[in-house]
């Protein structure tokens, strides 16, 4: 079949909008139509040639959206014909990975999905970003995949739980399982950053410090359940120095949710040297190392990552979505532009500019 889509033909270079052919899904594989797809971070990275995704290029990005099954392969037992759905990373649930309980990692996801793209345009083949491939209004992808969720969510807030939202929430409840009465400082409000400062405000932290160069977010923050606003831009001295007399010596949980080891050390510096933790979302690009000294460590406080928050879509964006929809949680906030998919370079470029939370393309 023909379907809309947003292609990435080159590194560096703006999406064009193509006609391209989606070939029927085959074996543990489904055709969904994709209602509403955000703008995420990663895309561009992807993009820029900052993350080498392995796929390569002409890439289909997209990552973050929501739709509806439309057709299924021979063999799929998880979705049926009509579910409302939610792409998020591979779940098998019968790899050592999966039937650890411990990890949202599973083996399927370092599969290499450019060779069995069901995406192509003038016989050439197309390689969806992550396996996923949501800039386009049709997209095959692979059965575990996909996270069925209630059909009374809206479809142009539920696409932000295929990543964005889904992501901070989950490394401040499931990952860094922030405590009530707790001191939290979050490195970079963006769409994800934002979403860990609401987590850990429904988690009930006492303090939360939102911390960003961006004095437009200072607004937004507080919104989401900041208690202090932090522009390193604007502090005389040592950042670290002045967020940990703050918290009366480090926080009990920090976040990086930039990708940049900068911030990461920071974020570490500032998580209480005895019993902080400082938890890694942001992806640095691939070259970057970062340095610490061990003994910081050796005193007790711990550094780790999460990729997606360490969500596991099965289990934890059903109970994140009907949070929203009891309305103890504000997305509607953090989704700042609709835009047709023609003006996605427009939406990326909005993005880079710092302005709006999060975009969101429909077909
Ligand atoms: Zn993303
Ligand atoms: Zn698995």
């Amino acid at each position: 079949m023909k379907s809309k889509a947003a292609i990435a033909f080159e590194m560096g270079a703006p999406l064009r909008i193509e006609e391209i052919d989606v070939a029927p899904p085959q074996a543990g594989e489904v055709l969904i139509e994709v209602k509403a797809a955000g703008l995420c971070h990663s895309d561009l990275h992807a993009i820029d040639g900052h993350w080498n995704f392995n796929s390569g290029f002409p890439g289909l990005m997209g990552h973050e959206g929501a739709g509806v099954v439309v057709e299924v392969g021979p063999g799929v037992t998880r979705v049926k014909l009509g579910d409302h759905v939610v792409p998020f990373i591979p779940e098998c649930g019968v790899c050592a990975c999966c039937r650890s309980g411990k990890t949202n990692n599973c083996e399927a996801s370092f599969i290499d999905s450019g060779p069995t793209s069901r995406f192509s345009l003038g016989g050439r083949s197309i390689h969806p970003f992550l396996g996923l491939g949501l800039f386009s209004q049709f997209a095959v992808v692979r059965e575990f995949t996909l996270v069925p969720v209630r059909r009374d969510a809206p479809f142009d807030r539920l696409f932000y739980f295929g990543c964005g939202a889904t992501t901070g929430l989950s490394s401040a409840l499931f990952k860094a399982e922030v405590q009530p009465g707790s001191s939290v400082i979050v490195f970079g409000l963006g769409g994800i950053g934002l979403n860990v400062v609401q987590g850990a405000r429904f988690a009930g932290a006492k303090t939360i410090i939102a911390v960003d160069i961006n004095p437009a977010r200072e607004a937004i923050a507080r919104q989401m359940g900041a208690t202090d606003f932090v522009n390193p831009r604007t502090v005389d001295g040592d950042l670290v120095g002045h967020l940990n007399a703050m918290t009366g010596g480090g926080a009990d949980y920090t976040f990086e949710a930039i990708g940049n080891v900068e911030l990461m050390r920071q974020a570490f510096d500032t998580a209480h040297f005895a019993y902080g933790t400082c938890t890694i979302i942001g992806i640095a690009p691939d070259a970057d190392l970062l340095a610490l000294p061990p003994t910081a460590l050796i005193t007790g406080r711990r550094l780790q990552g999460a990729a997606m928050g360490g969500a596991r879509g099965l289990e934890h964006i059903p109970q994140l979505v009907d949070l929203m929809m009891d309305g103890k949680l504000d997305i509607d906030s953090l989704i700042t532009a609709h835009l047709p998919v023609e003006e996605i370079n427009e939406g990326y470029a909005m993005q880079k500019r710092g302005e709006g939370i999060r975009s969101y393309v429909t077909f």
